[in-house]
C-alpha cells in the first residue's frame, strides 16, 4: 500500500494556481479554500515538511471533499486528487477509536454478511433471464453492486430488458466494489474487496456489465492498485443497449432529462439510447454534469453543504419541466431526491428520478 510520502512529487506539482475553485461544488457553496484541492495541497505539503501534524482538523477538510473528481479533469497537472486525499484520510484516521468501529462495520464479518443475507433472502422478487441461446453473441459479467443486492429494482429492469437480446448474463458472489471503504480511508478492507472481485472477473467474459457508474468507475481503477490484472472491458449497460438494434416504444409523451453521474467517464452513449426511444422528448438541463451533493459519506458528514448542493442541482433539473429524471448511479438518485426533499417539492406531481435501466424497462421494446 503506499503512503502520503509517495506522492510528495504529486502534491508538489500543484502550481497553486487555482483553477480547480471553479469547478469544486463545495468551494462554490463554502468560498473555503481548504475546501478544495490547493488547499488540502498546502495543508498536506506542510504535513511532508514535518511543519503540521496529521490531525482531526485536517481530516475535517479531507471529509470536506465530495471526490468527484471535477478539480482532477481540469487541472493543468492532472493531479490524481482523489487518490491522494483517500491515502491521506487513511493516514489520518487509522488507529483512533472511530476508525476502530468503522473497520468493524465495514468488515466481511458485518457488512459483507449484511450483503449476503439479502442475496441469499431478497425481500422482492428477483427476476431471472430465461431465454438464453445456447450460442449467444456474447458473454458479459454482470457486477450489479450493492444496492442491486439489498434491493434489486434496477437489476430486475435491466434483466427485463436483456432477455430480450443474444446476450449471455452471468452472475457471481461480489463483494462491494470498495468505493464506500476507499473514501472511509479503510485501505484494508479496500484491498480485500478487489483482491476478491478481480478474482471472479477473470473468466473470458466480453464485459463486465454494470448499471451503476461509480461501481464501473471503481471497478476500472483496480488496475492503479494492483499491477499485471487483466479484466475484460467495463461497459455501461446503457452503452451496450446502444450497440443493439433495439428500439424502445413509449405508450405515451414524456419529457425527460438527464442527470450525469461524476463517476460516468462517457455519457456518448445517452443520446444514442433516447435517439433510440419513441415518444419521447429530451431536454438537457443547464449543468447538467453538475454533482448531485451526495457521495455516500460526504453527505452524512457534511449535511447542510451537501443538501445545498442538491438542491441547486434539482433547481436546474425542475426548469426542464421533465416527468423523468433519468441517471446512472444509485447514490445519484439519492442525492436528486434529497435535493427534491431540501425544496419541498417531493409530491406526487414531482418528476420521477429513475436509473436509466428502470427508464427503458417501461417502454415497449422492439429488436429488429
Ligand atoms: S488546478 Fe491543479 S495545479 Fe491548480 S491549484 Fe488546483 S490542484 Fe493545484
Ligand atoms: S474532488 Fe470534487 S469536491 Fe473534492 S476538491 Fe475536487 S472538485 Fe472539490
Amino acid at each position: 500500500m503506499k503512503t502520503l510520502n509517495d506522492f510528495k512529487k504529486e502534491i508538489n506539482k500543484c502550481s497553486k494556481c487555482g483553477l480547480c475553485q471553479s469547478v469544486c461544488p463545495v468551494y462554490k457553496i463554502t468560498g473555503n479554500d481548504c475546501a478544495v484541492s490547493r488547499g488540502k495541497f498546502v495543508m498536506l505539503d506542510g504535513v511532508l515538511k514535518g511543519d503540521l501534524k496529521l490531525n482531526k482538523n485536517i481530516e475535517k477538510y479531507l471529509d470536506l471533499c465530495l471526490k468527484c473528481g471535477k478539480c482532477k479533469d481540469f487541472c493543468p497537472s492532472n493531479i490524481d486528487v482523489c487518490e491522494i486525499f483517500n491515502i491521506a484520510k487513511y493516514e489520518c484516521s487509522k488507529n483512533t477509536f472511530h476508525w476502530k468501529l468503522l473497520k468493524f462495520l465495514e468488515s466481511k464479518f458485518v457488512f459483507g454478511n449484511v450483503i449476503h443475507f439479502f442475496r441469499k433472502f431478497p425481500f422482492t422478487h428477483r427476476y431471472k433471464i430465461i431465454s438464453q441461446t445456447s450460442n449467444p453473441k456474447l458473454k458479459v459479467i454482470y457486477f450489479k453492486g450493492c444496492v442491486n443486492e439489498v434491493y434489486p429494482k434496477v437489476e430486475n429492469a435491466l434483466k427485463k430488458i436483456f432477455s430480450n437480446l443474444d446476450i449471455e448474463i452471468i452472475e457471481k458472489d461480489f463483494d462491494c466494489c470498495g468505493l464506500p471503504f476507499l473514501s472511509s480511508g479503510n485501505m484494508e478492507r479496500y484491498e480485500q474487496t478487489a483482491k476478491h472481485n478481480i478474482e471472479l472477473l477473470n473468466g473470458g467474459y466480453d464485459y463486465v456489465l454494470t448499471d451503476c457508474a461509480s461501481c464501473a468507475y471503481t471497478l476500472s481503477n483496480y488496475k492503479k492498485h494492483f499491477k499485471n490484472i487483466n479484466l475484460p472491458p467495463i461497459i455501461n449497460a446503457g452503452e451496450l443497449l446502444a450497440k443493439e438494434d433495439m428500439k424502445f416504444v413509449f405508450e405515451k409523451p414524456v419529457k425527460i432529462t438527464f442527470h450525469k453521474p461524476c463517476h460516468l467517464e462517457n455519457d456518448d452513449f445517452i443520446k444514442l439510447i433516447f435517439q433510440k426511444c419513441e415518444n419521447i422528448e429530451y431536454i438537457e438541463m443547464e449543468g447538467y454534469d453538475d454533482c448531485c451533493g451526495f457521495a455516500g459519506e460526504f453527505a452524512i458528514k457534511n449535511p447542510k453543504i451537501s443538501k445545498e448542493i442538491s438542491k441547486k442541482k434539482i433547481t436546474n433539473a425542475l426548469k426542464t419541466e421533465a416527468d423523468y429524471i433519468i441517471t446512472t448511479c444509485p447514490a445519484c438518485v439519492m442525492g436528486l431526491t434529497q435535493g427534491l426533499i431540501t425544496n419541498k417539492i417531493f409530491t406526487k406531481k414531482s418528476p420521477k428520478i429513475l436509473n436509466l435501466m428502470e427508464f427503458l424497462a417501461n417502454a415497449k421494446i422492439i429488436k429488429s
